[in-house]
């Protein structure tokens, strides 16, 4: 088997073997197919597609690179990627605060769009690694954890996902349907709660194409015995007001003490709610009960603070830029669209996120906004902060983010549709 061939076989548009992606993605692991040769075949898939059987394959060759866990009665949640996406800081300890135990690997920024452990880090200590046995301890004693995507799991995904977000090969359904399930399905999880973001800021960009990722991520999980839900969600403006790694975690401890924004509110409620239920075999409705419960009772802020404790993590000291930057509006009216994707890639720009694998994040930096769609602006008045500790500003990019018009725009509904 060669390596081109089986580039230009997907070029020319043609179905690949279990064979020939596994010769590719065990020879990219190996390093015999270099760097260059895979984003060349990603990037063909990315233009091409690939068909369900495809996908699967390229599902199962991902979950045999590394351990795979026996399945155990746990709920997992995934989200696909949005900007200003911090709903796992406040859904874990939320959920564990309910008595549903949620042992959690996430991942760090993709493309545009920003991770959990790159958010977490910004935190002074927090360990994101911890040992096998550590983490099940933490589980047995506080119900949660939330740490990095261990070495062993679904090996061949770390690599493939560090490539695609340095070579513009994210937004793909394939992609990302067997990236998603490939970790899922050997960490063991019996039901899999998926935030599958539609809009602008999302990679996914619209419902039609949500809806085809959410076939492709329910037949994976059915052909390995695993409940999938779906729950699209708009993801058209950023989810809250902050983006940034430090930014978003003082807004999700925010949420957790009951003044956060009302869209993420409501986003954590659906899925939490969600979770809950597939946890505890209980009704929808039953669970919102207990979710909203631990939200007012505080416990779920406290069980953050503990599992943060528990990880090392210092709370008094979040990482956040002291140089700020305020872009005011230079016109009145409604505020129609804000450009989440853009708002995504001035963000990882300020450092938020990177540019190469190599790239080191900054913490601190990120944007925080004023305001929402829908809301009425007036000349002057503050759209956004800029946190930064570059130099080389472009304000003009920032402020071409915000649509304000005479008219008041139709809001989005956050919560699409669940399947
Ligand atoms: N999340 C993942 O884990 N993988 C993707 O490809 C996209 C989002």
């Amino acid at each position: 088997m060669n390596i081109i061939e089986i580039i230009t076989k997907k070029k020319n548009k043609l179905e690949l073997t279990y064979e020939e992606l596994e010769f590719a993605v065990t020879g990219f692991i190996n390093k015999e197919i270099k760097d260059y040769q895979m984003s060349a075949l990603l990037m063909a898939i990315v233009i091409n597609g690939m068909s369900l059987e495809e996908t699967y394959s390229l599902t199962r060759i991902m979950i045999n690179s590394g351990s795979v866990n026996e399945v155990s009665n746990f709920v997992d949640k995934h989200s696909t990627g949005g900007v200003g996406d911090k709903t796992t800081l406040v859904l874990i300890p939320l959920v564990a605060s309910c008595g549903v135990d949620v042992a959690k690997m996430s991942g760090r920024g993709l493309g545009h769009t920003g991770g959990t452990i790159d958010k977490l880090e910004a935190i002074e200590g927090y360990r994101v690694k911890l040992s096998k046995e550590e983490f099940n301890e933490q589980i047995d004693s506080i119900g949660c954890a939330v740490i990095s995507q261990t070495e062993d799991i679904a090996v061949a995904d770390k690599y493939i996902y560090a490539l695609r977000d340095v070579t513009g090969t994210t937004e793909s359904i394939p992609l990302i349907a067997s990236s998603i399930m490939s970790k899922k399905i050997a960490s063991g999880a019996k039901s899999i709660v998926i935030d599958l973001k539609v809009g602008d800021g999302a990679l996914m960009k619209t419902k039609e194409d949500a809806l085809e990722l959410s076939r492709y991520m329910i037949e994976l999980g059915k052909r390995y015995d695993r409940c999938v839900k779906c729950v699209l969600t708009d993801m058209s403006e950023p989810l809250g007001y902050a983006i940034g790694n430090g930014l978003e975690v003082v807004e999700a401890l925010d949420t957790l003490k009951g003044v956060g924004p009302t869209d993420l509110e409501k986003l954590v409620l659906k899925l939490g709610s969600l979770m809950v239920s597939l946890g505890k075999n209980i009704s929808e409705e039953e669970a919102l009960i207990e979710i909203k419960e631990a939200l007012d009772s505080k416990r779920a802020y406290n069980k953050f603070l503990e599992m943060v404790k528990r990880q090392d993590g210092n709370i008094e000291n979040i990482n956040i830029s002291k140089n700020k930057l305020e872009i005011r509006s230079q016109k009145e009216g409604a505020l129609n669209s804000i450009d989440a994707y853009n708002l995504g890639v001035i963000a990882k720009k300020l450092g938020a996120g990177r540019e190469t694998k190599e790239d080191l994040i900054d913490y601190g930096v990120g944007i925080v906004l004023n305001k929402k769609v829908g809301d009425l602006v007036f000349e002057g008045e503050l759209l956004a902060t800029i946190y930064y500790n570059k130099s080389d500003l472009e304000i003009e990019d920032v402020v071409d983010c915000f649509e304000i018009k005479f008219d008041t725009p139709d809001k989005k509904q956050l919560i699409i549709e669940t399947v």
